[in-house]
């Protein structure tokens, strides 16, 4: 409908949500953040997502009325028929209906997709991904997160959980992974992977330990990232450990689904730029068919945080056309 043209994208993270009101050309027209505020409990989060969506509105000088409809992208898993968060460890949540709620709240239909298959789908559409047919995303940061596109149509499986990049078992003997099992490529190459292995290494180099890691906290990308440039040798045997498994991971990926575009995005990568996405590439080459390898091209994303809330709000207008007519909408 002409007289609402604009769309709302939402990033709902364990430590911030973001909100971006979105032009009929899919410009950003404004953005909004919060912190997520976890320990105050589903209600209060709650609230501050539709805070957050309006504060966005403002900015943009809008309401509403003007929006044909929001996508929110939430860590899984989750249930983007019903709208529900089954399960979110981050976010301490079990069950919540989040779309339902929103919808009667910001008085706009709005739909949930998971936050990395929504930040995969606005690189794919919009960002470094676009023109491929077949595109892999992948998230590094605390952990891994992947999103996949196959034949242009946004893949999530029978149950909504495919794209589980991270949790690809590498090494049956290998370090505990967050999810409970071992050797999974998030417990080699993952940001918290990487502070584990620089904690050993200087202790085993008898080198200082980061600050930060004596705080018990994880090491900073950006961090990282100048010591890496200073050369210091655990930090650069980190380096090629991580980029090792994740290149040898994605090899894997390669060969499953030939994908013609990977795309690397997330924190780490952000910090860590060409050196790290060139290392990947050369081991994922090493190790992949070279007929696979030939028609890849990988590549980091282009679009940081915008890539979530704009994959949100895309996906939610994809879901919103197909929706039955003759249903009453949720919202009247
Ligand atoms: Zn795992």
């Amino acid at each position: 409908m002409t007289d609402r043209p604009w769309k709302l994208g939402i990033d709902l993270g364990g430590t911030k949500i973001l909100a971006a009101v979105i032009g009929p050309d899919n410009a950003i027209l404004s953005r909004a953040k919060k912190k997520t505020k976890v320990e105050l409990g589903a209600e209060a989060v709650l609230e501050r997502i539709a805070q957050t969506a309006e504060e966005a509105l403002q900015l943009a000088s809008g309401s509403a009325e003007a929006i044909a409809c929001a996508g929110i992208g939430a860590p899984g898993p989750l249930d983007p028929e019903t709208g529900v968060v089954l399960e979110a460890p981050n976010l301490q949540w079990k069950e919540v209906a989040l779309t339902a709620w929103l919808s009667e709240r910001l008085g706009i239909p709005s739909y949930l997709s998971n936050d990395v298959n929504a930040g995969t789908w606005g690189e794919y559409v919009l960002g470094a991904g676009q023109g491929s047919r077949s595109c892999i995303g992948v998230f590094v940061g605390t952990g891994i997160g992947g999103g996949l596109v196959i034949n242009g149509q946004l893949y999530d499986g029978a149950s909504h959980i495919a794209g589980e990049i991270g949790h690809m078992c590498l090494d049956p003997n290998g370090p505990v992974c967050g999810c409970g099992r071992r050797g999974c490529l998030e417990a080699f190459a993952s940001r918290t992977a990487m502070t584990r292995d620089l904690l050993n290494e200087s202790k085993k180099r008898d080198r200082e330990i980061p600050e930060v890691i004596e705080k018990g906290q994880l090491i900073r990308s950006k961090e990282f990232r100048k010591k890496l440039s200073a050369g210091d040798p655990s930090y650069v045997r980190v380096f090629e450990g991580a980029t090792e498994c994740l290149g040898r991971g994605l090899a894997s990926v390669t060969n499953l689904l030939n994908p013609d575009c990977i795309i690397l995005g997330g924190g780490v990568v952000e910090a860590l730029g060409s050196a790290y996405v060139d290392r990947v590439r050369e081991v994922l080459a090493a190790h992949a068919f070279p007929t696979a390898v030939g028609a890849l091209r990988l590549v980091p994303a282009a679009l940081g945080d915008d890539a979530g809330v704009l994959g949100a709000a895309l996906l939610a207008q994809m879901q919103h056309e197909r929706r039955p007519r003759r249903e009453p909408a949720s919202v009247s």
